[in-house]
């Protein structure tokens, strides 16, 4: 089926993993990408430019949030998270499933939830800001990406929570009758943006076949691995992705949802065959001191499997407050082309901003774990294609 708006095509292969070029209504992105995640309409501390200087080509911001402030119906009246934000490269919006259905589900010893209520047309849930009542439904969570004129638009889900499998069936069921109801308000609002659809089914590999197929089905633009443990789990979400490889359309484009605390999960991926992936960890972490080092090696071998992320420091990262980093005249990483590395700033400058929270740190730590995390992928991109 031809989408207008949008398009994806895979340009090589080596083994699962895929190289692509997609096309959608604010430009082309190559694949596999990392998407940064800009929440609140912003990636935190970053200017727009600062974004796509790191190499970034799309960014992911999030339904629930900019529903409760400010509000889609504004952003529109703006002309869309784009014009509001100042980022005319792609955007790609979640749907607030996860936010709305994990508001107090996931946490530890209980019973039900205190934020939400999911029952089969949707969720109630209370906003975290001021405890005012809303509610979601498949056809809210379409309409409010559409206000936000995302390019891509994810179907409205419930991540299914770690309860066994008679609940995960029963998340999974809801979650693709929901999926029908996405995809008919996104045909009748006719806006030429992408709808992609959400595997779910736990942990449970039947159940998870079972999701594929009924999400494959529905013929959407794009396809994403979501709930249980994806993204959460380097082991889990490549076992999740094995279940299912078998039955991707090659002619679309799949996102492995969260995924990306740090730069080896990518290459862990996008051996596994994704094409998109997304996560808050860089930024996140970078806020708190923690800054990825290493590098891709093996690439100047013919075996995929060669291909890794080391690095000298527990979990790819360094903690910059680090007495250690006290007077290291050295950039975050050696090799790394960031502004921040490639401007010479030290650790020991790093180090003395992070304790004096200044806030130029935030700038200069979040614009190199991006990058890490972008310009990880797209070496991984030119092996594929086979021009390393
Ligand atoms: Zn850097």
């Amino acid at each position: 089926m031809q989408y207008p708006g949008f398009k994806f095509e895979v340009v090589a292969t080596k083994d699962a993993a895929k190289a692509g070029v997609m096309t959608t209504r604010h430009g082309v992105v190559e694949t596999p990408v990392f998407m940064p995640v800009g929440t609140r309409g912003t990636v935190k501390s970053l200017s727009p430019d600062d974004v796509a200087d790191t190499g970034a080509e799309i960014l992911l911001g999030n339904t629930y949030h900019l529903y409760l402030r400010p509000g889609e119906k504004l952003i529109q009246s703006f002309g869309g998270l784009h014009e509001f934000m100042r980022w005319d490269k792609p955007i790609l919006t979640d749907s607030g499933g996860y936010q709305v259905s994990s508001l107090g589900l996931f946490k530890p010893g209980e019973a039900g939830n205190h934020l939400s209520k999911i029952d089969d047309d949707g969720v109630t849930f209370r906003s975290h800001l001021d405890g005012s009542t809303h509610r979601f439904t498949p056809e809210k969570a379409v309409q409010i990406q559409h206000d936000l004129n995302s390019d891509i638009l994810m179907a409205f889900d419930e991540a299914t929570p770690d309860k066994g499998r008679d609940y995960a069936r029963q998340a999974m069921e809801r979650t693709h009758k929901w999926l029908v109801r996405c995809k008919a308000e996104w045909q009748r609002l006719e806006s030429n943006n992408a709808l992609f659809g959400i595997i779910q089914g736990g942990s449970f590999e039947d159940l998870r076949r079972e999701s594929a197929q009924f999400v494959i089905e529905q013929d959407l633009p794009g396809i994403a691995l979501g709930g249980g443990s994806v993204g959460q789990d380097p082991a889990e979400t490549e076992l999740n992705a094995a279940w299912v490889r078998d039955m991707w359309p090659t002619n679309k484009p799949v996102y492995f949802m969260g995924v990306g605390v740090k730069p080896s999960d990518l290459v862990a991926a996008v051996k596994s065959g994704a094409d998109m992936f997304d996560c808050v960890a860089p930024t996140k972490l970078a806020r708190t001191g923690l800054l990825y080092t290493g590098t891709l090696t093996g690439l100047d071998q013919p075996d995929l499997a060669a291909v890794r992320f080391e690095s000298a420091y527990d979990n790819e990262r360094i903690a910059i407050e680090k007495l250690e980093f006290a007077a290291d005249d050295r950039p975050i990483d050696d090799g790394c082309g960031c502004y921040t590395c490639a401007h010479g700033f030290s650790r020991a400058y790093l180090r003395h901003l992070f304790r004096s929270r200044e806030l130029l740190y935030y700038r200069l730590a979040s614009i190199h774990n991006v990058f890490m995390m972008v310009n990880t992928v797209k070496l991984l991109r030119s092996y594929i294609l086979g021009s390393w």
